[in-house]
């Protein structure tokens, strides 16, 4: 049966933006969006603006997320950050398994399925990222990848399985300019939601939402966003400039 899912709308901001720019840049988000009932809007600054980004947007409905994090509760990882720490920041979702960090740092379905579990655990919400390369498609190979990627970072979740958000971001649409037409970004949600039926249940798989990510700009959005499985966005260049990005949120009401 098919269920409502508020659409959520996030901002990637990657290694961009100090202490004061993301004060600005937050501010500037929660001057346009201080009523936003029907879309759910987070910002993931990085580590190092969690703190002023946090506090500039405590008193909106806007919610604080990280980029990434370590599996681990504590001890000798250096360079890390752990659940807890991005709980103590009120964070309340974490992006898990970005392209970027499965190309640049090697994250594999198993490093990225630690991490689920552990963010689910800490009462995070995980946006886990999937997502071909462009040769991959080329080869045919999209519902290949796309099933081992949610089998494999998903596993062993049980009902917790609806505690997280799916962020579709096929790798050649990823700050290119280039985006998945609607028809493409709907077949390929379309499908994980029927994969996530096979490893859940329908009822279960209807409540989960899938954001597609790729370029997505005041532009595309309102169009992808009427698809009926893409439940949001996962927004990069686009939500480095609070008027985009608000744009994109509005394209969600
Ligand atoms: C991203 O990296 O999550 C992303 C979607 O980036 P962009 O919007 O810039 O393509």
């Amino acid at each position: 049966m098919k269920k409502f899912r508020k659409k959520i709308i996030a901002g990637n901001w990657k290694m961009n933006k100090t202490v004061a720019e993301g004060e600005d840049l937050a501010t500037g988000v929660k001057r346009e969006l201080d009523e936003c009932p029907d879309v759910d809007v987070v910002l993931c600054p990085p580590f190092t603006a969690l703190k002023s980004v946090g506090d500039a947007i405590a008193d909106s409905v806007i919610k604080l997320g990280a980029q990434n994090m370590h599996w681990q509760d504590y001890g000798a990882q250096t360079g890390e950050i752990c659940p807890a720490m991005l709980r103590d920041l009120y964070c309340h979702y974490v992006i898990l398994g970005h392209s970027e960090r499965r190309r640049d740092f090697k994250e594999t379905d198993k490093v990225v399925n630690l991490k689920v579990k552990a963010a689910i655990q800490a009462h995070l919400v995980p946006i886990v990222c999937i997502g071909e390369t462009q040769k991959q498609r080329e080869a045919g190979k999209t519902e290949d990848v796309v099933r081992d990627q949610v089998t494999g970072s998903l596993s062993g979740l049980g009902d917790s399985i609806t505690k997280l958000v799916i962020a579709y971001e096929p790798v050649w649409a990823i700050g290119t300019g280039l985006t998945a037409t609607p028809e493409q970004a709907q077949e390929v949600h379309a499908f994980i939601r029927g994969v996530l039926t096979d490893m859940a249940d329908e009822n279960s798989a209807e409540s989960i939402r899938i954001q597609y990510g790729g370029s997505m700009k005041p532009a595309n959005a309102a169009e992808l966003l009427s698809q009926p499985d893409i439940d949001g966005g996962l927004i990069g260049g686009a939500a480095l400039v609070a008027g985009s990005f608000v744009e994109i949120v509005r394209a969600a009401m």
